[in-house]
């Protein structure tokens, strides 16, 4: 039995397998330029955050309907509840779809179709997280959070994700605020490929409280220093450090020397169709390649419960962490 655990880093688009994505292209009568799941897994191998956003806007053009939306967190979560998660929260990029003339409520009522009934079905509890993409403009972010006031009830809060470098969280305070006043819980990616003082800006200027990634906090000693203190946590997600090369080799990952600096650090699984792996996957990975101690292992599961926005089931989030707690590797 794995480690139960909670994923709190999750694209719900790149959890697209290729075989998935060939189903749903023949479905949707969409041409993919890939002659079979093969050919499509090879390019997979991207080089760096770039290559890798363009393969994952281009591959989204076979989602198309509620049922396609459905099916692709169906299969997320069964997978991720085979790798002992229980509960997910899961960012979406409605813009990608908006701007294909796909609607806020094909994705929120497809998406919904899944996650309504993950708990009784797959056993994992779920939240829903609207991205913003950082590449897009702060008024597009405004009106993709207008769009969505009619599916309130179904999002837990919003987030802030795709291409960083050039794109600080400053960009988007207006929006952040918007959202805080709605009452949606707030996260951002910073300081995965941007400097520490994007993540110093999330913090401040649009008030987040957890940091996606946040690795590069590692060159400022004054914000490890703020982060411990505050007890925010980072989400990170070592096999996607390792395909978009923000660290070179997984043994060099710094999640060792975060945790004994005192970091309320979670490991999670980004893009896991693209990545290498699942939650699980990026478990067994750290544990092999650092040579994390179980009790450390078992620290980071304690950790995604403790940072998951659970308040609302107080009883659920004690019942997961007694289960960790619990747990005989
Ligand atoms: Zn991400």
């Amino acid at each position: 039995m794995p480690l139960p655990k909670a994923e709190l880093h999750l694209h719900i688009e790149g959890t697209l397998e290729p075989e998935l994505a060939f189903e749903l292209a023949a479905r949707n009568g969409v041409e993919l330029p890939y002659t079979d799941t093969e050919a499509l897994r090879e390019a997979y191998r991207f080089e760096d955050l770039q290559s890798f956003l363009n393969l994952y806007y281009e591959l989204m053009a076979v989602l198309r309907t509620e049922r396609d939306f459905a099916d692709l967190a169906d299969a997320y979560l069964a997978r991720a509840a085979a790798q002992g998660v229980r509960h997910a929260e899961i960012f979406f990029d409605p813009q990608a779809h908006l701007a294909r003339g796909v609607g806020m409520g094909t994705v929120v009522d497809g998406l919904w179709r899944a996650l309504g009934r993950s708990e009784e079905v797959h056993g994992v509890s779920t939240r829903l997280i609207l991205c913003f993409l950082r590449d897009e403009s702060a008024e597009s972010a405004l009106e993709t959070l207008d769009a969505a006031k009619p599916y309130l009830d179904r999002i837990t809060g919003v987030g802030l994700d795709s291409a960083e470098v050039g794109h600080p969280p400053a960009k988007f305070r207006e929006v952040y605020e918007a959202a805080a006043a709605l009452g949606l819980r707030r996260v951002a990616h910073a300081g995965e490929e941007g400097p520490p003082e994007y993540i110093t800006e999330a913090l401040d200027v649009l008030g987040v409280e957890r940091v996606d990634h946040g690795l590069r906090c590692m060159e400022d000693p004054a914000l490890v220093e703020r982060l411990a203190r505050e007890r925010i946590p980072l989400t990170l997600c070592p096999l996607s450090n390792v395909r978009l090369r923000t660290v070179d080799v997984l043994a060099e990952h710094p999640l060792p020397a975060m945790l004994d600096a005192g970091l309320l650090c979670t490991v999670n699984s980004d893009d896991p169709a693209y990545f290498g792996g699942y939650a699980g996957d990026n478990f067994d990975a750290v544990r092999t390649s650092l040579g994390l101690s179980e009790e450390r292992l078992r620290e980071l599961a304690r950790n995604s419960f403790v940072a998951s926005f659970l308040e609302d089931d107080e009883e659920r989030r004690a019942r997961c962490l007694a289960e960790v707690d619990a747990y005989t590797f």
